[in-house]
């Protein structure tokens, strides 16, 4: 503005001068003429004299041009061109201007030329001996312009202070009260931004201004209130979670959400695990977990029953990796991890193939119940993987605890309602429901059994004899042998007071009778201790097979029974198979 302004008024100085430089030539010429016509031109030295001395205009000269010189010579004042500028404007005829600027002062030289005309009033041509258009001569001055130029200087100061005074009041407006809002603008977005990283700690900066303080506090108090909020909020579900290990975010938010997510994942599968049936179906839902959402694919669960150091695999995705049925675990056994990527080989049930890595976990159910999960990784990342989520997993695991424990209870009830009291064998409400559930599935599996009906020879003897704590001894005596004799997968039933039940699991025709003989060959060697003293007994067997004799399993009962018969009828102490003739007897044959 500064720049415009000056050259601006630059231009309107030399234009101005230019101007009054022309009007100055135009009455020296009308001047000059008035001498002429008058006949007074001698006298024009007065006239040009007074106009030389108006302000500003410090020199002034005519000079002729040659023509005139000619005509009438040069005047007694010499008027020649005293320069270039007079010669060359004199020539072209045209106006010239050359200005001259110091830094004190500024002049204005203007040469203007008298152009012939016959025209004019009075026609040039009247005097000179002249063409039209012709230049007769030229008025030269030199004006002082200085003024100008500080007007100039003096307007650019002026709007300069005056740009300057509205600068300084926009200043402080802004400052006053723009300001202040402008500030607590950014201080807003600084906690804004803060807040949406999670952090609620930065506050609103306030001011002096009224309405901005007021502002600040209410905001900073909501903060306040969020931070205190997020915070107790987070401290509190925290606790709800097993896993400590897991890496809290900075956001308080993103854990209380993390972290309900988490609690409501294990609610639904509590919520789940409570309604199931059966203690299977919760062990199949802790492997749904492990496998869907933990997305494990290598696991094997299993469950150790601490008293009866009975084990047995509840659930195995892809394959059991050791033979923990038969032998200890030590997982189980020191009641830790066992980890074989801490140490190689901990474990020497392990039958992995190379590269695998193994980690065992115990959980304690109950002080007679504890499960023991194998994971199976393939590679490192897999087994970080597995490390950073036990802690999960433990929390589900704990969550299923009181309703495996029912469940287990339930067992352990329905068990003993099964089991016989005194031999801890099955009962005869057990053979019930295992004729009713597993026979028609052994049937569909092709599964044989071969079904021995064993009898106490001359029992009552022993009551009468002893009494009947004897008496029971001697049942149990029996029901060990049968027990021993017997393989795992057989089924030994106590069937009335002395009466035995074994079911041998695929046994053909020749075992069931070795096994029946061998049971009693093993009473028969027995002592059963009895008032300071020991006796012996034999004991005889029927022995039938399913479904080969028949597809129900109590005529197969029934047939080991009249088995059980002919062998007493035989002389007792003795092994008799079924036979189908046997039915042809008369006085069995009247029953089947
Ligand atoms: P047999 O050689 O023909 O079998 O003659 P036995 O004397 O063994 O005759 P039986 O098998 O009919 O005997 C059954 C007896 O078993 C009747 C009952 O007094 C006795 N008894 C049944 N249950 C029990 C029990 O739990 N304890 C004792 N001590 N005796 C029982
Ligand atoms: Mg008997
Ligand atoms: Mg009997």
């Amino acid at each position: 503005m500064i720049v415009s302004t000056v050259v601006n008024f630059r231009n309107y100085g030399i234009k101005t001068a230019e101007d009054k430089a022309s009007i100055t030539a135009e009455i020296v010429k009308i001047g000059l003429t008035a001498h002429m016509v008058n006949g007074i031109t001698d006298q024009r030295d007065y006239f040009l004299k007074q106009i030389g001395d108006v302000e500003k205009i410090s020199q002034l000269w005519i000079a002729r041009s040659p023509s005139v010189v000619k005509q009438y010579g040069e005047g007694h004042n010499n008027e020649v061109p005293r320069d270039d500028i007079d010669k060359e404007v004199l020539e072209t005829g045209n106006t010239k201007s050359i200005t001259t600027e110091t830094l004190s002062k500024s002049t204005m030289r203007v040469t203007i030329p008298f152009a012939a005309s016959e025209f004019q009033t009075p026609s040039c041509m009247g005097c000179h001996e002249a063409k039209e258009g012709e230049v007769l001569g030229v008025v030269s001055m030199v004006m002082d312009i200085t003024e100008l130029r500080m007007g100039s200087i003096r307007t650019v100061l002026y709007n300069m202070g005056l740009t300057l005074i509205a600068v300084l009041f926009v200043f402080i407006v802004i400052n006053r009260f723009i300001k202040p809002f402008v500030s607590i603008f950014y201080s807003i977005r600084d906690v804004m931004n803060g807040a949406k990283h999670g952090d609620y700690s930065i506050r609103v900066k306030g001011s002096k201004n009224e309405e901005n303080s007021s502002l600040a506090s209410l905001l900073n108090s909501l903060l306040e209130k969020l931070q205190h909020t997020f915070e107790e909020l987070d401290k509190k579900v925290y606790v709800f979670i097993k896993n400590k290990n897991y890496v809290k975010e900075a956001d308080p938010l993103k854990n209380i959400n993390c972290t309900i997510d988490r609690l409501s994942d294990i609610y639904k599968f509590k919520q789940t695990i409570e309604n199931d049936k059966e203690l299977e179906d919760i062990y199949n839902r802790i492997a749904y977990v492990l496998k869907n959402h933990f997305n494990l694919n290598d696991f094997t669960i299993v469950e150790i029953d601490t008293m009866n150091k009975l084990k047995k695999i509840v659930h195995s995705e892809k394959e059991c990796h050791c033979d923990v049925i038969e032998n200890e675990c030590r997982a189980d056994r020191i009641n830790a991890s066992v980890d074989s990527t801490v140490f190689a080989n901990s474990c020497e049930l392990s039958k992995l193939e190379e590269g695998k890595e193994y980690i065992c976990t115990p959980y304690t159910i109950s002080n007679e119940l504890q499960l023991v999960l194998t994971i199976v990784t393939s590679d490192e990342k897999q087994t970080e993987y597995v490390r950073s989520i036990m802690s999960d997993i433990e929390d589900y695991i704990t969550t299923a605890r009181p309703a495996i424990v029912g469940k287990k209870l339930m067992q352990t009830l329905n068990k003993i309602a099964r089991v016989d009291q005194l031999t801890n064998m099955y009962n005869r409400k057990f053979l019930d429901e295992f004729a009713d559930i597993s026979v028609p599935q052994a049937l569909r599996a092709n599964t044989s059994y071969g079904v021995l009906m064993i009898d106490i020879d001359y029992f009552k003897m022993i009551n009468d004899d002893y009494g009947h704590d004897v008496g029971d001894e001697a049942i149990r005596i029996v029901s060990g042998v049968i027990r021993k004799q017997i393989r795992k997968s057989d089924l030994a039933i106590r069937y009335g007071g002395e009466e035995f039940i074994a079911l041998l699991y695929n046994c053909n025709e020749e075992n069931i009778i070795k096994i029946a003989e061998s049971i009693r060959v093993e009473f028969s060697k027995q002592k059963i201790p009895a008032a300071g003293k020991t006796f012996s007994k034999t004991l005889s067997v029927g022995c039938s097979r399913f479904p080969q004799d028949s597809d129900s399993i109590w005529k197969c009962i029934k047939f080991a029974d009249i088995s059980l018969y002919q062998a007493k009828e035989g002389g007792r102490n003795q092994v008799v198979a079924f036979k189908q003739e046997m039915l042809d007897n008369k006085e069995m044959g009247e029953s089947y």
